[in-house]
């Protein structure tokens, strides 16, 4: 195999580093910009792997859409000079053959890609035999069984490490955000993928600057492994997504000013202590179960009076009369409106299908 072609162990390292920091223009654009954003990037110290778009997928034609391959030699000529290994997006099998000759060290498939099952086989096809780490970003529409069905076709191309990019979900209307973060989803694609490195991308997230610390801040809380995020030496003037670029001396401020929590300490009696109260929490929801099955039954017989006097199962003024008993109650505990009502909505429907079973039965 060819020597450019195996991820060295060098990278490797890198790519196990918690948190795990990629960094760098949304488009190289020229070889000045690419060097110094890289230059400045490496000066930072926090720095893992150099980022930078040569081929961009845009929505419409006639916008920026990438220098091309004539921009790998500089992502090439910043790695010599500052050590960074970089990461660039791929698309198609040319691209992919394109990068690997100029020794890109990991490939990213955007967001635009990975909604295509097409394009994305075509890539990984194109990684068969090759040992490079591979970032798939989400589709651009929630859709998690497409996002995993590109780490399928990935994997299956024997591709062994794969990393998660959440860069958020293309939403209908006016939001705070450019792609809502909906990180329920991107949650559930973590507990999916327990083994995957999980990378989030607030750049494309927000779409602007004044939200990337709070952004970032709860993308650390929720425990990704680390950011992408793009960086210019000028942002106002790049290319393209200038509103979101920052530059690489305001990012290691962000990041100096973030508060890495643990998943984990080593505490042997905030261990102790932390079991105890789970311990409390499981018997308590086990009572809550076997309380909400002994609700049920009752509701059921219910149901065998209502049937023999033919009268209907929903009877909205009772219903009425036990949510403002539960509201009442659940106001002295300190409980919320909404929950309550979410709550008493839950197990109402769960009592009339067990009314209706025995009523049809
Ligand atoms: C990018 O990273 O510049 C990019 C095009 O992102 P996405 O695929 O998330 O839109
Ligand atoms: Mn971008």
């Amino acid at each position: 195999m060819n020597e450019t072609k195996t991820a060295t162990s060098a990278l490797l390292n890198v790519w196990q580093k918690r948190p795990l920091i990629i960094s760098g223009p949304c488009s190289a654009e020229t070889e000045p910009q690419v060097l110094e954003t890289a230059k400045q990037l490496a000066q930072t110290g926090k720095v893992d792997i150099l980022r930078a778009g040569i081929w961009k997928p845009r929505t419409k034609p006639g916008m920026f859409e990438g220098v091309g391959a004539k921009g790998l030699p500089w992502l090439q000529k910043a790695k010599q000079e500052t050590g960074l290994p970089v990461t660039v997006e791929v698309g198609t099998s040319k691209q992919v053959e394109d990068a690997l000759t100029f020794e890109v060290d990991v490939l990213w498939i955007g967001a635009r890609t990975t909604v295509n099952p097409f394009s994305v086989q075509e890539v990984a096809d194109a990684l068969r035999g090759v040992d490079i780490p591979v970032l798939i970003k989400n589709p651009i529409n929630p859709d998690l069984e497409l996002w995993a069905g590109a780490v399928e076709r990935v994997a299956r191309a024997g591709i062994k490490h794969i990393g998660l990019i959440h860069r958020g979900f293309s939403a209908f209307g006016v939001t705070d955000y450019r792609n809502a973060p909906m990180w329920h989803l991107a949650i559930e694609m973590k507990l999916r993928y327990p083994e995957l490195l999980f990378i989030n991308d607030p750049s494309h997230i927000c779409g602007r600057r004044d939200i990337l610390q709070e952004t970032m801040q709860k993308a650390i809380d929720l425990d990704y492994d680390g950011l992408m995020v793009e960086s210019h030496i000028d942002p106002d003037n790049a290319w393209s997504d200038a509103r979101q670029q920052i530059t690489p001396q305001r990012f290691a401020e962000i990041l100096n000013q973030l508060i890495w929590r643990k998943e984990d300490v080593d505490s042997a009696s905030y261990h102790a202590a932390l079991e105890k109260l789970r311990q409390q929490i499981n018997q308590l929801d086990d009572e809550l179960i076997t309380l909400l099955g002994k609700r049920m039954k009752l509701a059921e017989q219910i149901g065998l009076y209502k049937k023999e006097h033919q009268i209907t199962i929903l009877q909205t003024a009772r219903w009425n009369e036990i949510m403002n008993r539960a509201l009442k109650r659940g106001e002295t505990l300190g409980l919320s409106k909404e929950f309550i009502t979410r709550y008493f909505d839950a197990v109402h429907m769960e009592s009339i299908n067990h009314q209706k079973k025995v009523m049809d039965g």
